[in-house]
């Protein structure tokens, strides 16, 4: 996977991208990640990439210019070849104005080879940019940040862990929250995970077992793995309900769950 950020912030990457399961997957040759310097493609002496906006009103605005000029020196593909079905690139403009990033989204961007994200800062980034150039616009939820390049370390992040290989353990992100294709792993003996089939994760202990006078809950020293899924699976359904109730109503319940939940609210579900 290749991800290249157009940025007029290039330091801003240094840090982020050199941690953890970023680093790892870099070094590893899974994913290759270039910043492109916007100022590198502006032609005048100081360099400039914003402008006031038409029509007035506060602060500047990213001119188109740079950012053609940069995507076409990475030679994408045309728009209209990149928003067929099948297609291995996309062009992203970071916007609060955008379709929410989540993490079905991040599933579908994994399949890609190449990824390109535009980041904006002060107001924006000129709408053509958006109309005739990118494919989509992502945001990362539903709130004003100072500029797109956290959004961008967000999606490299979210996708990159998703990249076969670069999580050690394969079976952490297919149970993980919000993944609505993931399964109870089949194994050769119990089980004793369960994973999160779109809803949240389940709480998660390690030693010591009693700390401050505060246990992990008895059941999960018990070693009956059956249990232990079924106190996991109430669990995830318990915080579910408590910290985001619109996930119940976009996710398929099965039956062991509605009697979960229903043992939960004290409503049939
Ligand atoms: N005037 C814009 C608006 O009200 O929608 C906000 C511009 S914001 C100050 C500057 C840049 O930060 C945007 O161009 C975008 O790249 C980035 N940005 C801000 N919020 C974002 C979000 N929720 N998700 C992704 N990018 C965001």
């Amino acid at each position: 996977m290749q991800f290249d950020i157009l940025t007029i912030f290039a330091d801003f990457f240094r840090g982020p991208m050199q941690y953890g399961i970023v680093r790892r997957a870099r070094e590893a040759g899974l994913v290759k990640i270039e910043v492109h310097d916007l100022r590198a493609f502006a032609h005048d002496r100081h360099r400039t990439v914003d402008d006031r906006p038409f029509g007035g009103g506060e602060g500047m605005v990213l001119k188109p210019e740079p950012i053609f000029e940069c995507i076409e020196a990475l030679e994408v593909l045309p728009r209209g070849e990149r928003i067929k079905p099948g297609a291995k690139q996309s062009v992203i403009v970071l916007s609060a104005q955008g379709r929410r990033f989540n993490q079905d989204v991040a599933s579908e961007l994994a399949t890609l080879d190449q990824i390109i994200l535009i980041c904006g800062r002060y107001e924006g980034v000129d709408e053509r940019v958006s109309d005739f150039l990118a494919d989509r616009e992502l945001s990362i939820g539903d709130y004003v940040l100072s500029g797109g390049e956290l959004g961008a370390t967000v999606i490299v992040d979210t996708v990159t862990r998703l990249i076969p290989g670069a999580v050690g353990n394969v079976a952490s992100t297919r149970q993980e929250s919000f993944t609505a294709h993931s399964e109870d792993l089949p194994g050769d003996g119990p089980n004793s995970t369960c994973a999160s089939r779109g809803l949240l994760d389940y709480p998660h202990y390690t030693r010591p077992a009693e700390f401050r006078g505060m246990t992990v809950p008895e059941v999960l020293v018990s070693g009956d793995h059956d249990e232990i899924r079924r106190w996991r699976r109430r669990s995830a359904l318990e915080k579910t309900v408590r910290n985001r109730p619109d996930l119940l109503e976009r996710v398929p319940l099965n039956d062991e769950d509605k009697e979960l939940l229903a043992r939960i609210t004290g409503k049939e579900c």
